[in-house]
């Protein structure tokens, strides 16, 4: 629905995002690589554009986190298909002890050119610079005091939490840690959702029941016996239209109110905080482009 994100009050672009944005450009020329973080659960969705646009010129790493939430089969395809793209990537839970090495490990591929270079004019000890970046609540925090082997940010679990950057230097690293930054215009309303369903868009712009009913169509349609494992669904429950199914979900939990009627808006906070906290079981709501091109093919033969 296009109500989901109220257009009268699109504030989620506020003036430190656009900072932020400004601070990469200035940025961008003291650093060797750029590392953007996104979110497995969403790889397209969580890749800003505007950084994209800015890094362009830097050797780019791709570190999808949160593969703990994620679908492994899904996460190895997305894998594949950026190093397609003659970009770095690897998968991980930043919250995990060994996603430090891994990354350092996709690093230091990625720049071994720059490296032998460096060693052949005995600069082999210059530090490694990494700009590291991603859209708000990706795990930026978490990523970094993993890297750094201690704490150094305050991971916050609410999307737009305003630091300013950063260098944090580790062994012979020096990471530059930027803000989280959204982009002003999404280029479709189906990433603006996939944002909202993760909570990179803060949940106080939009309207909850539209998002829970959101997330509820594409489980239907992608995921239906996840969706029917965790709420006892019926075969004829899976086929009800989202507002009922909403309405199915909520009488089940007991949430009701006076007269009988269901709790609607408990039911959807209930819905979005179970999905976000993975009750729901290891999701991707995204494939890469070839594989849906592959699966329609297929259909048709
Ligand atoms: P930032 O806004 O990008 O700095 O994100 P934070 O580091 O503050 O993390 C946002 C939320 O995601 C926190 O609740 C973290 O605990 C959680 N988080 C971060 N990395 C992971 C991960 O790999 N797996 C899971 N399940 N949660 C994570």
């Amino acid at each position: 629905s296009n109500d989901m994100i109220n257009r009268r009050n699109i504030q989620w672009f506020p003036g430190h995002m656009m900072k932020t944005l400004r601070l990469m450009e200035a940025n961008i020329k003291n650093v060797d690589a750029v590392l953007q973080l996104l979110d497995a659960r969403i790889p397209m969705s969580s890749l800003n554009p505007e950084i994209q646009r800015i890094t362009e010129q830097k050797p780019r790493l791709y570190v999808m986190n949160k593969a703990d939430l994620a679908d492994p089969a899904l996460t190895n395809a997305w894998v594949k298909y950026f190093r397609a793209s003659g970009a770095g990537c690897v998968a991980i839970s930043a919250k995990q002890k060994g996603s430090a090495a891994q990354v350092r490990t996709a690093i230091e591929k990625e720049l071994e050119d720059l490296i032998a270079r460096r060693a052949i004019k005995g600069m082999g000890g210059a530090r490694i610079r990494v700009m590291v970046v991603g859209i708000p609540n990706v795990g930026k925090s978490t990523f970094i005091n993993n890297f750094a082997g201690q704490v150094r940010a305050k991971a916050a679990d609410r999307p737009g939490v305003t630091r300013g950057k950063q260098w944090v230097t580790v062994g012979n690293y020096d990471l530059l840690d930027m803000p989280g930054v959204l982009w002003k215009k999404f280029d479709s309303l189906e990433t603006a959702t996939n944002l909202a369903f993760i909570g990179s868009i803060k949940d106080d712009i939009l309207d909850i029941e539209e998002l829970a009913m959101g997330l509820l169509s594409q489980m239907q349609k992608i995921y239906p016996e996840k969706l029917a494992e965790r709420y006892k669904l019926s075969e004829e429950q899976l086929q009800l239209g989202p507002w009922e199914l909403l309405e199915a979900i909520g009488r089940k939990r007991g949430m009701l109110i006076s007269g009988g009627e269901v709790n609607t808006e408990r039911a959807a906070i209930m819905l979005v905080d179970e999905f976000r906290a993975s009750k729901w079981g290891r999701i991707t709501l995204e494939k890469p482009y070839q594989m849906e091109q592959t699966q329609e093919q297929e259909v048709q033969e």
